[in-house]
């Protein structure tokens, strides 16, 4: 599957409700960003994706202090 485009990307976040699996809660959609659970970003199937923050993206992938 072709990665998701930036069309692909906020349909996806906007058929979610703009509701990030992280905490439960509407974000602005500049605050979205799409997670590929199995890290394959050609991966694109519904339930390979999770919607986070920004913030909450960062932290999974370990930018803050970890690594992971
Ligand atoms: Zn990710």
């Amino acid at each position: 599957m072709p990665k998701l485009t930036p069309d692909k990307r906020e349909e996806v976040i906007r058929r979610r409700g703009n509701i990030s699996d992280g905490d439960g809660k509407k974000h602005p959609i500049t605050n979205l960003e799409i997670h590929h659970k199995d890290r394959n970003t050609d991966n694109n199937a519904p339930k390979n994706l999770r919607v986070l923050t920004k913030n909450e993206h960062q932290v999974l992938h370990g930018k803050g202090r970890t690594k992971r």
